[in-house]
């Protein structure tokens, strides 16, 4: 079995399971390897270093502990993948929205979350897969994740926001 690497992308093909968007060619990135379900051999789950910091905490760090590459910010990738293995739900965390309806039920307080109210994205990891798994209200952040310290990890993981959104986003994560 092979093991995790860091290593430079040798194409601009590859795309971040944690983030969606591309790799850029020659840019630093984080492979898991894992046996293929569908077929003999392994396959290889790329990611943006702070992505896999934020989505696969374990085994970024166990390979932060091994490669010989010079990692940049590695110090912070430590750091945020730590938070990850004491809040054990932070790696759950898949950016922010506002509900386009009032249809999703809160995993937390399983109350209704209103249309047009904040609510943060959450999936579930297993066996190489990340499958969407409901939302949480914004406001019962702090009941359902034990930390308030949120607000990069939901920020990182909703590029498709507004400038504006996202200075609203992080008022509301300031507040109670
Ligand atoms: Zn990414
Ligand atoms: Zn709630």
């Amino acid at each position: 079995m092979m093991s995790n690497v860091f290593e430079p992308a040798s194409s601009g093909r590859s795309k971040c399971r944690g983030c969606g968007r591309h790799i850029l060619r020659g840019e630093l990135r984080f492979g898991e390897r894992l046996a293929n379900p569908f077929a003999d051999g392994e396959m290889t789950l790329w990611f943006h270093p702070m992505c896999a910091a934020y989505k696969r905490p374990e085994p970024l760090l166990q390979v932060l502990a091994e490669t010989a590459e010079n990692v940049p910010d590695r110090e912070r990738l430590e750091q945020v993948a730590r938070s990850g293995l004491a809040h054990q739900r932070l790696p759950r965390i898949n950016g922010a929205e506002r509900a386009p309806s009032g249809q999703a039920k809160c995993r937390n307080c399983h109350e209704s979350i209103e249309r047009g109210n904040w609510r943060i994205r959450l999936v579930f990891y297993e066996e190489g897969q990340f499958s969407p798994a409901g939302f949480v209200h914004l406001d019962c952040r702090k009941a359902y994740f034990e930390t308030d310290d949120i607000v990069n990890q939901v920020l990182h993981f909703s590029s498709e926001l507004s400038d504006d959104d996202r200075e609203e986003l992080k008022r509301a994560c300031a507040t109670e």
